[in-house]
């Protein structure tokens, strides 16, 4: 079929809307009608990187209804409104049995290959083939996904605030009710609240944290964080950081301290924020250079545990359908996070906005088709 889609060419440049080939899905694939899909800013990444395949369709967070489904097909059917994941797993191997299936390394090859997970791709043009995306590619009118990223939510659900639950909203609260595993009446500390932050304290919220402190260096950023539950909050570009947040905690410490910015320093201050005994979680991806250094003096005493946490840990058949519930019954904000929808021929101007400093990047974007 001819479908229109927002197709990257060259790295950096913009994108070009043509009409370009999808081809049917095969036996354990699934085509979408794409409904709504966020621009995040790991497509701005993907759209600077020189490593990504050439040409593409980008797009990661998206959310449609079931068009058609392949012959080994059971879980969804024609007109399931379903939230797409980049990171199906293949519930098979020694982390999927394990539960882990946000570590399942099914999915990386043919991520970072453009292709689906038989390698192969369904775009193309005249010229040949088009790649693939986080094997979805959300940036076109259908997409053809593995079955494993097709999660079924329910039919009262809107589709712009669906998209956003499949890539920063289930990383945020997964990395606080997961990862963290947040407590009724614990202290909670944020670092970094973008996309994925927003949303960990909206988990720790949920999970009933009585203290949750939000830290970041954009006033305006935690201005926001307010409105999503945050009770107390530190702008982290003070030198007293750690010092405030242990003024907020009776000198104590948090009990759980998430790093959701990508940056080293911020991780030192969530670890020196936690107090004996807490769990600190970094979600957030550091530049591979970097080094991540933490005081060894009294280390042993501290009980502290340090962990890292992709995706937030988050399982997705079974987070993002609660995800969407807890919306639904008003216990979950979704709406406050889509900012503007466009159409799909706007897109270049989304992407644009990210080199806006005066953006504050919580919220996204929205690509609506109608
Ligand atoms: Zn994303
Ligand atoms: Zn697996």
């Amino acid at each position: 079929m001819k479908i229109k889609a927002a197709v990257m060419r060259t790295t950096g440049g913009k994108l070009s809307i043509e009409d370009i080939n999808l081809s049917e899905p095969k036996h354990d694939e699934v085509l979408v009608q794409i409904k709504a899909t966020g621009v995040c800013h790991s497509d701005l990444n993907s759209l600077e990187d020189a490593t990504t395949p050439l040409p593409t369709v980008l797009g990661h967070e998206g959310a449609g209804i079931v068009h058609s489904v392949g012959s080994s097909i059971k879980h969804v059917k024609p007109g399931d409104r379903v939230v797409l994941s980049w990171a199906p797993y293949c519930g098979q191997c020694a982390y999927c049995a394990e539960g882990k299936v946000h570590l399942c390394e099914d999915a990386f090859g043919p991520m970072f290959a453009g292709t689906l997970l038989d390698g192969t791709t369904r775009l193309s043009d005249e010229n040949g083939k088009i790649y693939h995306s986080s094997l979805l590619s959300t940036f076109a009118e259908y997409a053809v996904v593995p079955a494993m990223s097709c999660i079924k939510i329910p039919d009262e659900m809107p589709f712009a605030q669906a998209s956003l639950i499949g890539c920063g909203v289930s990383t945020g609260y997964s990395a606080a009710v997961n990862a963290a595993g947040v407590t009724a009446g614990s202290t909670v500390a944020v670092f970094g609240i973008g996309g994925v932050g927003i949303n960990a304290i909206q988990g720790a919220k949920i999970a009933g944290a009585s203290k949750i402190i939000a830290c970041d260096i954009k006033d305006e950023n935690l201005e926001i964080a307010k409105k999503f539950g945050a009770t107390h909050v530190v702008n982290c570009s003070a030198p007293d950081t750690v010092e405030q947040i242990q003024a907020i905690t009776d000198d104590a410490g948090v009990h759980f301290a998430i790093d959701c910015s990508g940056n080293t320093f911020a991780a030192q201050t969530a670890w020196l924020s936690a107090r004996k005994g807490a769990t600190v979680v970094v979600v957030g991806a550091f530049n591979p250079t970097k080094e991540l250094s933490l005081p060894a003096g009294g280390f042993h005493r501290l009980g502290k545990v340090l962990r890292g946490s992709f995706y937030g840990d988050a399982s997705p058949f079974r987070d993002f359908p609660r995800i969407a519930q807890m919306y639904l019954d008003h216990k979950f904000m979704l709406d406050e996070l889509v900012i503007k929808t466009i159409s799909i021929d706007e897109i270049n101007e989304a992407f644009d906005a990210f080199h806006d400093h005066n953006c504050s990047n919580v919220g996204r974007t929205v690509i609506t088709f109608d």
